[in-house]
């Protein structure tokens, strides 16, 4: 007699964009999974006949895809929501670092990422980066929710902190966050004109000696590049660079502003691209050429930016305005299809932070980070190609389930870990004093 083997969840019914190496869809697909791991992922009819399954989800009528990345974020800033508008980017810092430097701390950027950690999830956002003040609750906090993070501390001269300290705290993080399972740590810089070279030698010191990889912010606005010039008589790019930090574990947000020559320089280098779209065109930052960037074999991720700048967390928006914006931007309806949108949102997050043998696709051995849609709508109906209802009709509305680390985050529309009203009010009190 065949020996029974007990399954902890089996996802059976949907059809699942697998965002595998082949890109193989299967129209009717079963996903069966054991603890946090994904065990077999195959045409419904099949999956073995051995199997004891202990919770099953009928993902009938829906489409299933890997967990979305937000490869750039700044969590807590959901307490600035809607407080810093219509400004450029140098007078909307200046606004926000003038509300969070005297009145951030340890307990209100939790409240702040919470409120973030319920709204991605809500939306199938599985894992998200973060820059931010207080980053060490943040991380205690995904470690506690079960959310993928990927944090570690910034290096920065905003605030004017005493640099030997801020290295050794940024060592000690770094040390405590090998205990964590749902923290994936970087080292990361604000920017290079927040930061001096002394700075950022020790970044450099420190993504070697713990082989972590490095995020910053570069050449967002023609402003950053002017100041920088000004500072330093190279581009953010070229700066980057004669640090030695462009490199196949480097990521950088945004890429607005570079030439010809520094998209070389990224594609030789190996070098991450984390595109905002919707952060840069609501600071007035400009257009990234991301189409030229992809076509040079940079691997370009996608992320929301803050709630400060976007203003919300929603990856399948950005998905449909990174689209929409480069067909418009190069006159070309024929740059950015539907595939590749997703490949940003999922499996090319988890390849620019080194996590792709953990997440970004639905393949055996990985994480179990899912995603089901209900795509039984009116505004899904037809669906002739799942890929173009994704990118283009879908709407965080219609996300029905949501698994991180095989542990089934919402179900059946509701989320599982957070008492929701009670989380908005506590956020909309520490935002009472934000006037
Ligand atoms: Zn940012």
């Amino acid at each position: 007699m065949e020996q029974i083997k007990t399954m902890d969840v089996v996802i059976d019914g949907g059809m699942i964009l697998t965002m595998n190496d082949d890109r193989q869809v299967i129209e009717k697909g079963g996903i069966t999974i054991s603890g946090d791991s994904i065990v077999h992922v195959l045409p419904s009819d099949q999956l073995p006949n051995n199997l004891e399954v202990k919770k099953v989800i009928n993902a009938e009528g829906m489409v299933v895809i890997p967990g979305l990345i937000n490869a750039h974020s700044h969590l807590a800033m959901t307490l600035f929501r809607g407080l810093v508008e219509d400004l450029d980017l140098i007078n909307w810092l200046e606004k926000v670092w003038k509300y969070e430097l005297p009145s951030l701390n340890e307990a209100s950027v939790r409240a702040g990422s919470k409120l973030a950690l319920a709204e991605m999830i809500a939306g199938g956002v599985t894992c998200a980066h973060d820059m931010y003040w207080h980053y060490e609750a943040t991380m205690a906090l995904s470690e506690e929710i079960g959310f993928r993070l990927i944090s570690g501390p910034p290096i920065t001269g905003i605030g004017e902190p005493d640099f030997e300290s801020m290295v050794a705290q940024a060592r000690s993080v770094l040390d405590i966050s090998k205990k964590y399972h749902f923290v994936h740590p970087v080292i990361q810089a604000h920017s290079t004109y927040t930061t001096t070279s002394e700075m950022m030698n020790a970044v450099l010191e420190l993504k070697d000696e713990y082989g972590v990889p490095f995020t910053t912010h570069a050449s967002e606005t023609q402003s950053e590049i002017e100041t920088v010039n000004d500072m330093y008589g190279k581009t953010p790019i070229e700066l980057i660079q004669s640090y030695n930090l462009l490199d196949d574990k480097t990521i950088l947000a945004h890429c607005v502003h570079i030439n010809d020559e520094e998209i070389e320089m990224l594609a030789e280098s190996g070098t991450h691209v984390a595109h905002c779209p919707e952060s840069n065109l609501k600071l007035g930052s400009g257009i990234a050429r991301i189409a030229e960037m992809f076509a040079a074999g940079i691997n370009i991720c996608l992320g929301t930016d803050g709630a400060a700048s976007n203003n919300d967390l929603d990856l399948l928006g950005e998905m449909r305005t990174a689209a929409l914006l480069q067909k418009g931007f190069y006159n070309d309806p024929k740059v950015l299809k539907t595939i590749e949108v997703l490949e940003m949102a999922t499996i090319n997050g988890a390849k620019a932070y080194g996590i792709d043998h953990l997440t970004g696709s639905i393949e055996p051995g990985k994480k179990a980070d899912i995603v089901l849609l209900d795509f039984q709508k009116p505004h899904l109906t037809p669906c002739k190609d799942a890929y173009a209802n994704l990118i283009y009709s879908a709407t965080k509305a219609d996300v029905d389930t949501v698994l991180i680390d095989g542990r089934i985050q919402m179900e059946g529309g509701e989320l599982i870990a957070f008492e929701e009203d009670a989380l908005m009010a506590e956020v909309r009190s520490i935002s009472e004093k934000f006037v």
